[in-house]
């Protein structure tokens, strides 16, 4: 990893800031997204579980019966990196410590979605191997069941106010992976990873743009300019006048474009324009409205929900499927970005 000096100081002072329990105030953590309609995991739509995880021991957190203070560094894993790519796996948590209670706060998801975490690793080492530069990576290592790290702060953690630190220092390592992106090369992407388990067997890429303004016309969504009010808004801005709003979503150079083109279905994708009326779509969630360029910064976020068979059943699949991903990031990020590793 090559980080230029700046670059290297930042990251030195984000590790300390983690390994620090960065404890903010909540009020102060805590943005408003009321105004959004976004989704991302809801209830009934991840995929099956497969076989319960075994209770893992969660290295250190304290036994029951001591004071119920978590160590906040320690349940999200941080790693930067010097691509202008930020990889989150907030539903793959494998760690269910007893000293944690569930959440069992009303209509709160509390499945995984499987294999994400393994996925997003093995995305950020294919990118690494194809570019040379690493993705920056932010996984959750608690289980939803005990912490749900594309939620505002209640429902992530179920009200369980020792679990609150955790909350914000996984989204402080967010934010300082945005600024390194600030910093250099100045502009980026955030991914926000998950599974879903809808009929449909196809990447759902999010853009917190509604299936509905999706099943627009191409000339509709260009004469409305809808990726000015998506969580690629900032990429919108760039590229006017250059790139249509329509081709941005779903062209053959936008990201489902290259998804379709590697031979996986996605949709918005020049295949597969807009969900059709009916049929279930995730378009965003907590994440991709917090981390994207909608809600400012030089990092758009998308959110990539994806389908289980083929995609991240099995290892070799995953595999494979990391490999493409990889691959067309690496497209994106130079065609859209003029990002050169
Ligand atoms: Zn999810």
């Amino acid at each position: 990893m090559r980080l230029s000096a700046v670059a290297r100081a930042v990251a030195r002072a984000v590790a300390r800031a983690v390994v620090a329990r960065v404890v903010v105030a909540r009020a102060v953590a805590t943005l408003a997204f009321g105004s959004f309609a976004f989704a991302a995991c809801s209830s009934g739509s991840t995929e099956p579980t497969g076989t319960p995880k075994a209770d893992t021991p969660a290295p250190g957190v304290p036994s029951p019966g001591t004071p119920q203070t978590l160590d906040a560094a320690v349940y999200p894993e941080v790693t930067f990196g010097a691509a202008p790519l930020i990889i989150i796996a907030p539903h793959g948590g494998l760690l269910v410590p007893d000293n944690i209670p569930d959440r069992n706060c009303a209509e709160c998801v509390t499945v995984n979605d499987a294999n994400t975490q393994d996925l997003a690793r093995q995305i950020v080492d294919s990118f690494q191997a194809r570019t040379g530069k690493r993705p920056s990576l932010v996984i959750n290592l608690l289980s939803r069941r005990k912490f749900d790290a594309n939620r505002e702060i209640v429902e992530a953690t179920g009200g369980y106010a020792p679990l609150e630190p955790v909350w914000t220092a996984l989204h402080a390592a967010i934010d300082s992976a945005r600024k390194l992106i600030g910093v250099s090369p100045g502009r980026g992407l955030v991914i926000d990873l998950h599974g879903h388990a809808h009929a449909v067997p196809r990447l759902e890429l999010g853009y917190l743009l509604s299936a509905s303004t999706l099943r627009l016309s191409d000339s509709t969504l260009d004469a409305q300019g809808s990726v000015a009010v998506s969580s690629i808004k900032q990429l919108a801005a760039d590229r006017a006048g250059a790139v249509s709003s329509a081709a941005l979503l779903r062209g053959p150079a936008s990201l489902g474009g290259l998804i379709r083109a590697a031979g996986y279905a996605a949709v918005p994708a020049p295949d597969d324009p807009a969900p059709l009326v009916g049929e279930s779509y995730f378009n965003g969630g907590y994440n991709t409205v917090r981390h994207g360029s909608l809600s400012g910064g030089a990092t758009d976020a998308i959110q990539i929900e994806c389908n289980f068979a083929g995609v991240r059943d099995t290892a070799a699949n995953r595999g494979q499927f990391a490999g493409k991903l990889a691959a067309a990031l690496a497209t994106y990020l130079s065609d859209q970005y003029g990002w050169v590793p």
